[in-house]
């Protein structure tokens, strides 16, 4: 691993033994900055005082924790601009609540079947296994729980949570998720995994981790070697800009990526880091040439003290309208805002289909081309009553069990009656039935 000047010259201030133990990711984390002295010093930068005012106030409510590999990468010429900085450094805003925001905007608490699961969807689960996180982003969407040691979860607490999912046969799809799965030791990990790879319907896993980009370190041979038995592995993890994307960085990603496990990025869309075109195109492009594919571009979430990262929703699309067509389509993410309340996902898009008629549709493509696709002019509708068997369509059953349909869904289909979805508390509704 490469180690810069910079790099080096934190770490001795850090450590006075001998030996660069600079590389080890538990000595990364025994000494995470998380105090301002510590902070200043080692950067050798003094703060603006408003910077440093209420830094107690906001530290009490929302901890700081930078590992000194991710300090290294901050540009101390223009630190307030920094997009590192911003990431990890707290500000006074974070004490400003806005009325709409919410202690759990995705309602993920109400959603929990068992501690330590969130059940949203039919056929997957988010199984929280670890509290903690190697640096602290001010944009936390679980903020609430940041530094809350009371809900570190326990081996019995994941034992039990692991027990839903197996007596649970329609989760098909794990998630871990925390905190950090990656703060772990291997061994814990390994446990977990084998668990749930012992149950016959989980048929994937997946691991969302930040340690890619705060804590390269800790994708070392040994993590990849046991993450292999455990196939397949997805990983997801958390680039929000392009400087993030460094010697030791790529190195991990090559490890993870080399033994087999396909990575992907959720970014969020971060005021005064990433809400820019050129940014976010550098990104995408960065991350592929290291096989990491752009996943999901998150709208900043509704929670409490993020008001200053938040952007108009038009910002999202502006980016989407500068990469889709512009560049290869694997670059492009999906733009999702995450439903405030625990409605899921909702990707957003700009608008391609400008109008239609009965037998025609009026398109744009991303140069401002309109365009029309002819539909065909006789199509018989396969009537779908579920009677699978005696359908003339080649349908394998095996790989496509049945479920009920929900939602919109449901609305679309043959076989169920439903015309329309009505809110439970819908006053016109009421009157009817009173
Ligand atoms: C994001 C999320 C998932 C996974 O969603 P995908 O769209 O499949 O990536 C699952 N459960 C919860 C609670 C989530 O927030």
């Amino acid at each position: 691993m490469v180690i810069t000047e910079k790099q080096q010259d934190i770490f001795n201030q850090i450590d006075k033994n001998k030996g660069n133990r600079w590389t080890d990711w538990k000595w990364q984390i025994r000494h995470a900055i998380r105090d301002l002295n510590t902070f200043e010093k080692l950067l050798g930068v003094t703060l603006s005082d408003s910077a440093r005012e209420q830094f107690e106030d906001i530290t009490g409510r929302f901890p700081m924790a930078i590992t000194p590999y991710y300090l290294s990468l901050m540009d101390t010429d223009d630190l307030e601009n920094d997009p590192i900085f911003k990431q990890s450094f707290p500000v006074a805003e974070e004490l400003t609540i806005d009325s709409s925001e919410m202690n759990d905007p995705l309602h993920e608490d109400e959603d929990c079947p068992v501690a330590g699961v969130t059940h949203r969807y039919p056929d997957r689960v988010l199984l929280l296994v670890s509290n903690t996180c190697a640096m602290y982003c001010r944009h936390c969407t679980r903020k609430r729980r940041v530094g809350d040691v009371d809900s570190v979860p326990g081996k019995s607490q994941i034992a039990a949570a692991i027990d839903y999912i197996r007596n649970n046969p329609q989760i098909r799809d794990v998630l871990l998720s925390g905190g950090d799965p990656f703060l772990l030791g291997d061994d814990y990990l390994d446990w977990i995994l084998t668990e749930l790879r012992h149950i016959p319907h989980v048929e994937v896993i997946r691991i969302g981790t930040r340690t890619p980009v705060v804590l390269p370190y800790r994708i070392t041979d040994d993590l990849v070697e046991m993450l292999k038995k455990h196939h397949p592995i997805w990983i997801n993890t958390h680039f929000n800009h392009p400087r993030e994307i460094t010697d030791s960085s790529r190195m991990a990603l090559k490890r993870l990526a080399d033994s087999g496990i396909p990575l992907g990025n959720q970014s969020v869309l971060l005021a005064g880091v990433n809400d820019c075109p050129r940014i976010m195109r550098s990104l995408v492009h960065k991350l592929v040439m290291n096989r990491v594919r752009p996943y999901y571009l998150y709208q900043c979430d509704l929670s409490e003290g993020l008001s200053h990262f938040r952007t108009p929703v038009g910002k999202g699309i502006e980016i989407l309208e500068s990469l889709i067509g512009h560049t290869s389509g694997f670059c492009v993410p999906t733009y999702v805002i995450d439903a405030p309340g625990g409605g899921g996902k909702i990707p957003i898009m700009p608008n391609y289909l400008i109008s239609w008629s009965t037998n025609k549709v009026v398109l744009r493509n991303y140069e401002g081309v309109i365009t029309t696709y002819k539909e065909p002019d006789s199509y018989e509708p396969t009537f779908c009553d579920r009677n699978c068997e005696e359908c003339n369509l080649n349908l394998s059953l095996e790989d496509a069990d049945e479920r009920k349909s929900i939602g919109i869904e449901q609305l679309l289909s043959d076989y169920n009656e439903t015309i329309s979805l009505i809110p439970a508390n819908n006053s016109r509704h009421e009157r009817r039935h009173s």
